[in-house]
């Protein structure tokens, strides 16, 4: 990662000076074809100058974002940091469930035109080398459920506006969230200097996380009276725990009480 600070203090979002305990991390993308950070910051010598005072160093802007990632002036990829980690930014809007400015961090990657697979590749890196050094320094787990979300992930969790970023665009290059978070623990377990962990522990572990996150929304499903009892037959491997309110088939009653049947053995 190569990381480098404007903070943008003129912005009406720094001037707020609001704080949030970081709890995840929301990516986003510009939704403009631009891939210069100068576009969003004023610049200097290292970013590239942004010539035409359309930066977001200004006020009367209702948006900012703690970082963007794109173009420096000599043409490689880099990170800039535009508020202070902890500050609340104005990146996700509001959805059913509140906001994401009230818990996540956030940064926007400059769009290009979206079919360059190389400028993909190196954003994208970017991105995981940016969320890993988050996770680390806000000791966040990328793999639990909700930490690191794109924009449109934020929207089906109601927390964010109705925006598509980041999947109108990554999916394109064979990328999904799922990928991102696996390659952001990843590089976690890389910087602990443990064994690097092989695609198929990262994806197995991703797996429970999933298996786990569904066990308890099923358990949560069941009325408050039964949840106990629910779990000493999930315990006993009368039920496996999934889908507790559902109708079982006469094959599944058959196996449960069967189950049932073999605990009583001696
Ligand atoms: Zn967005």
């Amino acid at each position: 990662m190569r990381l480098r600070k404007q903070l943008l203090t003129r912005n009406d979002c720094y001037q707020a000076k609001r704080v949030i305990r970081p709890q995840g991390v929301m990516v986003h993308s510009t939704g403009a074809n631009n891939p210069k950070v100068s576009r969003y910051v004023p610049g200097d010598e290292i970013l590239g100058f942004n010539a035409n005072g359309n930066h977001w160093d200004r006020p009367g802007l209702d948006k900012c974002v703690h970082a963007f990632i794109g173009v420096f002036a000599d043409g490689g990829i880099g990170t800039v940091q535009t508020l202070p980690w902890n500050a609340r930014g104005w990146h996700a809007g509001t959805g059913s469930n509140g906001s994401a400015n009230n818990t996540h961090i956030s940064f926007e990657i400059c769009e290009d035109s979206l079919t360059d697979p190389t400028y993909f590749r190196k954003t994208y890196q970017e991105a995981v080398e940016l969320t890993a050094y988050l996770c680390r320094k806000y000791q966040l787990n990328p793999l639990a459920d909700g930490a690191v979300l794109c924009h449109a992930e934020g929207h089906q969790r109601g927390i964010a506006s109705d925006h598509h970023d980041v999947l109108h665009w990554w999916p394109a290059f064979h990328r999904s969230m799922d990928d991102f978070r696996a390659d952001v623990a990843r590089t976690l377990q890389g910087e602990e200097g443990e064994v690097d962990l092989t695609e198929a522990q990262v994806r197995q572990l991703l797996q429970e996380e999933l298996a786990k996150r569904e066990a308890e929304r099923a358990r949560e499903s069941a009325p408050d009276w039964a949840k106990e009892l629910y779990d000493q037959a999930v315990a006993q491997g009368i039920t496996d725990g999934s889908r507790p309110m559902a109708a079982a088939t006469r094959l599944e009653a058959a196996l449960m009480v069967r189950a049932a049947l073999d605990r009583l053995k001696p």
